[in-house]
């Protein structure tokens, strides 16, 4: 629909003679998912919502060529009705602090120059002249930078063990195999602004000692594998990539491999196994991937959003990257916002926001006007929250803490309609349909979780049912070997815990 939307804006700049002096830029994601597609036109930075290729003909006579605004375009605030035309002033972006989106939506992600304009590779050169590769790992560990991609261990440790193995190889892997439903956020990263992590492996590479990067990304992302793609054929044309950085001596160079979409891969042990061709199973920890990864060597994987932070780290300094957020969790937070909520989009908040903030001050609150009921934060193996969690401050601790978990930074809003026995079962589908089957907790245990709970949907379960069902969810989440397993119980304990009279309702309903 974009494509066909900058081509109508095309010819109605070429009707109007200038096609030469106006540009139009395909950007990545606004994130403002719910009023797109979206078009911004600058200096004067207006926000045109829902626009369809037969507003484009307004757009240029009325904007470019006479300088007036087309009021029914722009976004309308839902309690004042007044036209908003810039979006600092919407709710939607009042409490997001973009750091790892910060340039999505603000470049052609195509153009390297671009992002060299808005301080792109200043941190590889930076920290490639003036900063020794212990330096580099120092200002990431003060920074107190987490892994996005679920398991939150903090990134400067991960790099500081990585770079004390000796190897005659090492890797820094990226793992851009977004794999839980309705999760996009890296996707949107590698769209719409594909340098930030092109530059942020290389800084990787430096710290570690590596040169040789891989990104392991979803098949499925066919715009996000172009853009990356052009991106590291762009930083090598002008010597960002390859051998002999910016006449350091540093070599780095980055490769593509492709997975085919399976959950599991995103676990970086199974990732690893993909990468070097055999099947997407997790292995045994230790050894770590830090000290036997890709091929055997020590090897670093974070994933697209830690990396996507790294630059802004260097260039602005630890110090201010751990002044936002909350003790233990620093910086922002990615969340792909959905379900029943007004405003459904990409969302980066400080860590220490709030639920109740994130839903109702960002999304605009419940749809139709009905009850919220739950959020399940953290994808398929996050938990299910309820209104007494509204004000917990989102970082990694406290959503443990509460039942759930970050994750990759799903978040998905329920309202009074939502069963949450099936909300359950539909999570509980996932991940069985995902196991690899390596291990019997979570081949067999989850499968035996989700006939219960097809039998309590049914009308056939029993008190004795529920129990069954806690203690399985117990088990493997003790006894499963991976991440996946272990959190795959997620959404029916949670359930069971913050919505046990609902179970109870269709146990006694159906007697
Ligand atoms: Fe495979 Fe599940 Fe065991 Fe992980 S927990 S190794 S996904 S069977």
């Amino acid at each position: 629909q974009s494509d066909v939307l900058a081509q109508a804006l095309k010819d109605a700049l070429k009707e109007q003679g200038l096609e030469n002096e106006v540009k139009v830029v395909l950007s990545g994601c606004f994130g403002f998912c719910e009023q797109g597609p979206i078009v911004k036109v600058a200096p004067d930075n207006t926000f045109y919502v829902k626009v369809t290729p037969e507003d484009a003909g307004e757009i240029v006579a009325e904007h470019i060529v006479k300088g007036r605004k087309v009021d029914r375009l722009l976004y309308q605030d839902p309690e004042t009705r007044e036209h908003v035309a810039d979006s600092k002033h919407m709710d939607f972006y009042k409490k997001q602090m973009r750091i790892a989106l910060r340039n999505c939506g603000f470049l052609d992600p195509e153009n390297v120059q671009e992002y060299i304009a808005r301080d792109g590779y200043e941190a590889l050169g930076r920290v490639l002249s003036t900063m020794k590769p212990a330096d580099v790992v120092d200002t990431v560990k003060k920074s107190g930078l987490r892994g996005r991609g679920g398991g939150g261990f903090p990134t400067g440790l991960k790099w500081e063990i990585a770079s004390k193995y000796g190897a005659d190889q090492k890797y820094v892997i990226c793992n851009a195999d977004e794999g839980d439903p309705g999760a996009f956020m890296d996707r949107s990263i590698l769209e719409g602004d594909p340098h930030s992590v092109v530059e942020a492996m290389a800084i990787c590479g430096y710290a570690i000692g590596a040169s040789k990067g891989m990104v392991y990304i979803r098949a499925e992302y066919p715009l996000a594998v172009e853009r990356l793609q052009k991106a590291i054929v762009a930083a090598r044309e002008i010597g960002l990539l390859g051998k002999d950085i910016l006449g350091t001596g540093f070599d780095f160079d980055i490769e593509l491999r492709y997975g085919a979409g399976a959950f599991v891969c995103g676990e970086e042990t199974a990732l690893i196994q993909s990468l070097e061709g055999n099947r997407g199973e997790p292995t045994s920890k230790p050894p770590f991937p830090a000290e036997k990864g890709f091929w055997g060597k020590p090897s670093n994987v974070n994933n697209v959003e830690t990396f996507a932070n790294v630059p802004p780290i260097i260039l602005k300094g630890a110090d201010w990257f751990a002044s936002i957020g909350t003790e233990k969790s620093k910086g922002t937070k990615v969340f792909a916002l959905a379900g029943k909520v007004n405003n459904v989009g990409l969302v980066e908040v400080p860590m220490g926001t709030t639920l109740r903030e994130v839903i109702y001050d960002i999304g605009g609150g419940i749809r139709d006007g009905k009850a919220f009921k739950a959020v399940q934060t953290g994808g398929p193996s996050g938990g299910c929250l309820t209104q007494k969690h509204l004000d917990t401050p989102i970082d990694f601790d406290n959503l443990i803490a509460a039942g759930s978990m970050m994750g990759s930074g799903g978040m998905i809003v329920m309202d009074e309609d939502n069963c949450m026995v099936s909300v359950a079962k539909f999570y509980l589908e996932f991940t069985v349909e995902e196991s690899c089957g390596k291990c019997t907790p979570c081949r067999v245990g989850n499968k035996r979780m989700h006939e219960i709970l097809e039998k309590i949907t049914q009308g056939k379960g029993t008190e004795k049912d529920l129990a069954r069902l806690r203690e399985l969810a117990l088990v493997i989440k003790d006894t499963a070997l991976c991440g996946l397993g272990q959190t795959a119980p997620n959404p029916v304990l949670s359930t069971l815990d913050n919505f046990g009279d609902e179970y109870l309702a269709h146990v006694r309903d159906h007697r």
